[in-house]
């Protein structure tokens, strides 16, 4: 390294220092394991250092049509020299108009108005906050409807409403006594399925629990809230089939709201723009972040069918308004990136050409599947989480010290890509314009990591 270069990552060195960082244990942070980012180019990150690496997780599964996308980045410059930001509390702009307008031609049917905020933990909370507020407000009342329920290992982001509707314990367990309670149904995590059933013979009775709990329940519930066809953080649980459409099915014949949490399978993640689609299910409401910016900027999204949004109509003296917003609700410069993020999907045909890649990414998975220690595969479209397991017979499980899954991203690094475990499931979901040979590079890389560190 020539001095200047030293220098350079010297200076980054000590700034690190002064971030903590999300999710991570300080005391074992090193400033000098860090990677810094310098650009990105379609499915690629470039550090300061001049190295390339795939995004493997889409810049934590915000990414859609890569990085330095053209048409997204002309549409914020011009935004930029109209105006920057103002407020959608008593104004508007045309960002937020467009925006509203191409999102509801896109979302299931039914889905009718659209309440922006920035970030996902602030669409669920008003997807929460809707809901029982709806309930409250409904005509001929039922004001006993101010509970709900939510599925165990369900991420719905980290503002105290969405976990108090979380179900991972080692995110959520230390707050216990700061959450509102709700009435938990078993996830149908298959591989360690809850009821002890003989994977893949199912009984479904993860289903069954959740009718019981509906029937007993359904005069407290305000509203269910489920990560449709799979969950996230938990390490990518694919639900199996008809069970997203059972659970709208349930709600309905129960009267309980369905909230759905697109946050991180929306915008084409499962292989159709929105993961309730594959099943032909409306929700009631409908929480989107991630992608919706295209992975530029934060916004949300929290889309209401015209029912609920019917039930805060009002005088202003009967106060059934929805008093909520954040200050940058809405923001013009992210609303303008995510007309481009739309209208790229429509112009390049986005969602139509992901089949062939995801079949691409399915072959790519097949010798990773015959290793040793990995103890399932689960894909979803582009959603894919590789559960390592110390011993694949009986499943069990490596000592969390050991911290496998972050040994093979460090492997993963070394060869030019960027992956980040979720305990010791390693988690894939590259940006929809990744290439077919990047797709194999990724998955190239991912057994070689999985090996270096576990073997074949
Ligand atoms: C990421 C995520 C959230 C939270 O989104 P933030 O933008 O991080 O607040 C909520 N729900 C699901 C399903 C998510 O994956």
């Amino acid at each position: 390294m020539n001095g200047q270069v030293e220098k350079k990552r010297q200076l980054i060195d000590d700034g690190l220092r002064s971030i903590w960082f999300p999710f991570t244990q300080m005391q074992e942070f090193s400033p000098e394991d860090v990677l810094v980012i310098a650009e990105g180019k379609g499915a690629l990150l470039r550090d300061v250092d001049g190295r390339d690496y795939i995004d493997g997780v889409s810049s934590l599964w915000t990414n859609v049509h890569g990085h330095r996308k053209e048409q997204i980045d002309r549409a914020i410059k011009e935004q930029v020299d109209r105006v920057a930001h103002s407020t959608l509390l008593g104004l508007a702009h045309e960002p937020a108009i467009e925006c509203a307008k191409k999102l509801l031609e896109i979302v299931p049917k039914g889905l009718t108005r659209v309440f922006y905020s920035e970030s996902g933990s602030t669409a669920v909370e008003i997807a929460l906050k809707m809901a029982f507020q709806y309930q409250k407000q409904a005509a001929g009342g039922n004001p006993g409807k101010t509970r709900f329920i939510s599925f165990t290992n369900a991420y719905h982001g980290d503002t105290l409403g969405a976990v108090s509707v979380g179900g991972i314990d080692l995110f959520h367990a230390v707050y216990g006594e700061l959450l509102f309670p709700t009435i938990k149904a078993e996830s149908p995590y298959c591989y360690r399925c809850p009821f002890g059933a003989s994977y893949p013979v199912c009984k479904f009775d993860c289903l069954r629990q959740l009718e019981y709990l509906l029937a007993t329940h359904a005069s407290e519930l305000a509203a269910l809230i489920i990560e449709p066809l799979v969950q996230g953080a938990a390490g990518i649980l694919v639900q199996p089939p008809g069970y997203l459409k059972r659970i709208r099915e349930l709600c309905t014949q129960y009267g309980v709201l369905m909230i759905a949490d697109e946050v991180a399978v929306g915008f084409g993640k499962t292989g159709k723009m929105f993961a309730c689609e594959q099943e032909g299910v409306t929700p009631d409401i409908m929480a989107l972040g991630k992608g919706l910016s295209g992975g530029y900027l934060p916004l949300a999204a929290t889309v209401a069918t015209e029912e609920i949004y019917n039930g805060f109509l009002g005088r202003f003296d009967e106060f059934k308004t929805f008093f909520h917003g954040h200050t940058y609700t809405g923001n013009p410069l992210a609303c303008a990136a995510a007309v481009a993020n739309l209208n790229i999907f429509a112009e390049e045909r986005v969602v139509e050409g992901l089949a062939g890649k995801i079949k691409r990414l399915t072959q790519g998975l097949q010798p990773i599947a015959k290793l040793g220690h990995v103890g399932e595969i689960r894909q979803r479209g582009f959603m894919v989480g590789i559960e390592l397991v110390a011993d694949k017979g009986t499943k069990e499980l490596y000592p969390p010290g050991a911290r496998i899954g972050n040994r093979v991203i460090l492997e993963a690094r070394k060869r030019g890509l960027i992956i980040r475990p979720l305990g010791d499931v390693i988690v894939l979901m590259p940006p929809l314009c990744i290439t077919n040979e990047e797709i194999d590079r990724l998955c190239e890389i991912t057994l070689e990591s999985i090996q270096a560190v576990v073997g074949d």
